[in-house]
């Protein structure tokens, strides 16, 4: 984007906040023994009985190393979701602004638009679910503050060409999200290595998919120090709880872990791809970076519900623009995915 000017783009309520300052804000520990009389908090210990950390401090850490930035350019939330609902709230006015979205894509977009009264300018993924630069870029006006780049995306699993999102953060002139749910099941590098770059672009990741915490629900906003500042201003002061920091921590340091299930997932995948190739009723297999595969089927809604008899629930996808008779399967065990096959081949005959 040209002449990026972060200010013109903020809310001019937000513009004025200054963060909430809770106790934990005031007093920052710097290790010695102290007694803490400050937060009418019962004082027997049971390991939660103390409000979490604020910032986040101890996870972030281990997060900004395990993703190569520092940690003045991370904001945590309560899941992606929230994280989301923050730049929503940081930056469009609610019946002035508007944010662009490209369906069939994630259903979070359009729900927090709805919330928070922001016009939802749609322009659909063209026939190979790309995005279509030409009609984005007509589509936005200057209250356009915000494009959301799902990649790879939910529901068709494909990455979007690099070149057409570097066109479109050249030349949007709002904030560019580039939401990263599924970017650890991906071939693609992190778009995180062009935050110096790009001044608009915000990157949001999740520890929902990969990592295997969708119950913890912690998400993750990638962004200049500048944009980060400005979250942090509107941010409810303990929005990721206290076993959420731990169970994070753990799991962030645990990343062989993590990289072992996703191999596994990813060799499922592939197998799954293969065998669902021959079921008589799917017509195609969308090639997927993620952890789920789009197939289009006769009639998706009979096959879902044959499905469902059989004891297996997967997404029917048939209401979404461009996904008419398609059905997404997420990725299971290997065990899981053998009853799926097992039930694909008795619906069959
Ligand atoms: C699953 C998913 C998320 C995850 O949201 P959380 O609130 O972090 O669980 C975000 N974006 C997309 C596209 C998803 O599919």
């Amino acid at each position: 984007m040209k002449d990026f000017n972060l200010d013109k783009l903020t809310r001019e309520n937000v513009k004025g906040l200054s963060p909430y300052s809770s106790a934990r804000d005031e007093y920052v520990s710097d290790g010695t023994e102290m007694v803490f009389l400050d937060a009418n908090e019962n004082p027997f210990s049971n390991g939660v009985n103390r409000y979490p950390d604020p910032q986040q401090r101890s996870l972030k850490s281990v997060l900004a190393e395990q993703k190569g930035v520092k940690t003045e350019n991370l904001l945590l939330g309560n899941g992606s979701d929230e994280v989301l609902d923050l730049i929503y709230r940081a930056f469009c006015e609610p019946k002035e602004d508007n944010i662009i979205t490209l369906p069939p894509t994630y259903g979070m977009y359009k729900v927090l638009s709805g919330i928070n009264n922001i016009e939802n300018k749609e322009v659909l993924l063209t026939a190979n679910f790309e995005p279509n630069v030409d009609e984005i870029l007509a589509t936005a006006n200057n209250n356009s503050k915000i494009l959301f780049l799902c990649s790879p995306n939910n529901p068709t699993g494909n990455s979007f060409t690099a070149a057409k999102m570097h066109q479109l953060l050249e030349e949007f002139n709002g904030l560019v999200v580039v939401d990263e749910a599924y970017i650890d099941f991906s071939p693609q590098e992190s778009w995180v290595t062009q935050l110096g770059n790009y001044p608009n672009l915000i990157v949001t990741q999740t520890l929902s998919k990969a990592y295997g915490l969708a119950g913890v629900r912690l998400g993750i906003c990638i962004a200049s120090e500048e944009i980060i500042s400005v979250l942090n201003k509107i941010k409810p002061p303990y929005n990721v709880n206290e076993l959420t920091q731990q169970r994070a921590k753990e799991r962030v340091l645990d990343i062989d872990s993590v990289k072992q299930e996703v191999s596994k997932i990813m060799l499922e995948k592939e197998a799954l791809s293969k065998v669902l190739l021959q079921v008589s009723f799917i017509e195609k297999v969308y090639a997927s970076d993620a952890n789920f595969i789009l197939a289009k089927v006769d009639d998706a809604t009979k096959r879902y519900n044959q499905l469902l008899e059989k004891g297996i629930v997967i997404r029917n996808r048939t209401t979404q623009p461009l996904c008419e008779n398609t059905l997404r399967f997420t990725v299971g065990t290997p065990k899981e995915n053998k009853q799926l096959i097992n039930a694909l081949n008795q619906i069959n005959n």
